[in-house]
């Protein structure tokens, strides 16, 4: 069985060898037994149900949150000759008999469902009319409560699976801390499962977080210095600031759209088509954007306020460079952002303890923005994996931060805050602290402070790092109550006392934009194949192809496949075989044309 299996890898998707753990899940299942496949997004988790779906006797059912997603697959199941189909709202009632037919008389290989199909009347029925190879949950954390993406149609999953006893099942995510995984075996009631895990760690990606200044400029220069012309997905909060930065945008000549719940549902369809469709596209979006979204060449994911959690941070930053190219995970922060989400998670309507368990998850990834070191090592532990070595392929690995004594300075903020009130935020106190005489300081009689004006040689910029620091690491915080006013915490008497010093990173003299980003030119300069002619012409020529199909380009192959073309120049079909991620029906059905489009100008 598991020969045939890598047979299909090779004839049906054109790889040579299976990924870690791709073949360990692919056994477990031919076997029976149940499965749970942790891997991080692009890690390859569809072919681990595709495949066995092919090879077993019967149909594998997958259950998918997304309809785009499952449309896709679907598409590109097809291409490479596998028998697949959907059934979900979205399916055009003839195509839906069709693949109810194909269904039973056992002609299909993988049935894809929108887990509320699950609930409805006669469902099982129907399922066994023709025969289930295995259930997979895809998004499976989808199930957890008390995670990021539940939905509560995943909870009836199980009562479905319970009437098919005989059949494995398979469990996939790509995002889960340990609480999430080990409430995913339980609700999906996975009997003994194997357990498969492969690091969340995304070595294409490079990481950067840096302090909010002007959010919108600091976008721009990130998309002119190292994406033009790559598509890209930007996240904010709120619908407002999602337009207002696509308007900015589109006003600087970066072709942007937006998304968000507030548009209707045609127009949120027409701009996921283009995005999808056409190369090149900044989609600027709320959260509910994304999930599912399988484009494999998105070169960035940027986040212009801060997620609500490590996971959900992951999980957004995990949607560029599926297709295992370089690309950008980069964000701006500040503490307004932290305020906000705060404000937010106090206001809603939670138990106390959910809330206390949103303030630690924002905690997380406050402490990962600011932690001195590696990006890798900081966040690969809350996923209980070992932090390794310094990565060398982050902000902090390229550029340590430098981190000197601080405790002078800090006692100097931390007096003026205690000597004002504990009342008022960073920006007010960094006016006393270097000495501005505006009408709010006189009239507040601050001005005769003796701290006004003692911390004049640093720059506001400095000043806003520091508070920054000393809120994420502990000596203060914002008061929900009070507008955000900073407070000392017992760490921070400490501190204000000469019970403890501490170290934080000092501002290079220059602006950070003229700072050297030594390894990072480079390694976009890896990305952007200049395949000059060649590259041009097959993306062309394979755009024109997709369209005719009313497919995406990436469905027909990937870039990944596309710049081993250029780089191999195949001369024949034999040799285009031998390029990774061809395999039999797309030679069959592409040969032609790009074996000419080499020929003319290889
Ligand atoms: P996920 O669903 O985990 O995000 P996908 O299943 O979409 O990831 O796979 C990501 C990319 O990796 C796809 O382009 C896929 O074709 C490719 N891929 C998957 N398995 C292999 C393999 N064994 N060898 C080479 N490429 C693979
Ligand atoms: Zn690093």
């Amino acid at each position: 069985m598991i020969d045939r299996c890598r047979r299909a890898l090779r004839d049906v998707f054109g790889y040579d060898s299976f990924r870690h753990p791709q073949e360990d899940v692919i056994a477990s299942l031919l076997s029976g037994r149940d499965a749970f496949a942790h891997m991080p997004t692009g890690g390859g988790k569809s072919l681990c149900f595709q495949i066995p779906s092919i090879v077993m006797d019967g149909t594998g059912v997958v259950v998918s949150p997304l309809i785009a997603l499952m449309d896709d697959q679907v598409a590109a199941l097809r291409q490479a000759g596998v028998r697949a189909g959907a059934l979900h709202s979205g399916v055009k009632f003839p195509e839906l008999l069709q693949t109810e037919r194909d269904y039973r008389a056992r002609k299909l290989d993988v049935l894809y469902i929108a887990p509320e199909r699950a609930l409805k009347e006669g469902f099982s029925d129907f399922l066994r009319q023709g025969k289930v190879a295995l259930f997979a949950i895809d998004e499976s954390h989808c199930v957890s409560q008390w995670g990021h993406d539940f939905r509560k149609e995943y909870l009836d999953l199980p009562a479905l699976m319970r009437q098919f006893p005989e059949v494995p099942r398979l469990a996939l995510t790509a995002t889960a801390d340990p609480p999430t995984q080990r409430e995913i075996l339980s609700r999906l009631e996975l009997r003994d499962p194997g357990i498969f895990q492969r690091t969340m760690d995304r070595p294409n990606l490079f990481y950067r977080i840096s302090p909010k200044e002007d959010a919108h400029e600091q976008l721009l220069r990130f998309i002119r210095d190292k994406h033009p012309d790559h598509a890209g997905i930007v996240y904010r909060t709120s619908r407002k600031s999602v337009e207002a930065c696509q308007t900015f945008l589109v006003k600087n000549g970066i072709p942007a759209l937006c998304y968000h719940a507030g548009l209707s549902s045609d127009t949120k369809r027409e701009n996921l088509e283009r995005f999808v469709r056409d190369e090149g596209i900044v989609m600027v979006a709320t959260i509910a954007f994304g999930m599912g979204i399988d484009k494999p060449d998105v070169r960035f994911v940027a986040h212009l306020d801060l997620p609500k959690s490590l996971e959900g941070w992951v999980q957004e930053t995990g949607r560029a460079g599926r297709d295992g190219l370089l690309a950008d995970a980069w964000m701006v922060w500040g503490l307004e952002d932290l305020f906000l989400l705060r404000g937010w998670i106090e206001e809603g309507e939670a138990t106390p303890e959910r809330k206390r368990l949103e303030h630690g998850k924002l905690n997380q990834l406050v402490a990962l923005c600011e932690s001195p070191g590696c990006r890798r090592q900081a966040f690969l532990p809350f996923f209980g994996e070992a932090p390794g070595e310094p990565c060398g392929h982050c902000d902090r690995c390229v550029e340590p931060p430098v981190r000197e004594d601080a405790t002078r300075p800090s006692r100097m903020l931390l007096s003026a805050i205690r000597r004002t009130g504990e009342r008022f935020g960073g920006v007010h106190l960094i006016h006393v602290l270097r000495g501005k005489d505006n009408a709010k300081v006189i009239q507040l009689d601050h001005h005769r402070l003796p701290t006004f004006g003692v911390g004049a040689e640093y720059t506001e910029a400095q000043w806003r790092t520091w508070i920054r620091q000393l809120v994420a690491t502990g000596f203060l915080r914002q008061d929900l109550e009070a507008w955000g006013a900073l407070k000392i915490t017992d760490k921070g008497e400490d501190l204000l006392f000469g019970r403890c010093g501490v170290r934080l990173e000092y501002l290079p003299p220059e602006e950070p934009k003229t700072r050297k980003r030594k390894g990072e030119k480079k390694a976009a300069a890896k990305a952007v194949s200049t395949g000059g002619d060649l590259e041009a012409a097959l993306r062309k020529e394979r755009k024109a192809h997709a369209q005719e199909q009313g497919v995406p380009p990436y469905v027909l192959f990937h870039d990944k496949t596309l710049f081993e073309i250029v780089e191999r120049k195949p001369k024949s079909v034999q040799e285009l075989l031998d390029v990774p991620g061809m395999g039999q029906k797309r030679v069959e059905a592409m040969s032609d044309w790009i074996l000419s489009l080499v020929k003319q100008h290889g």
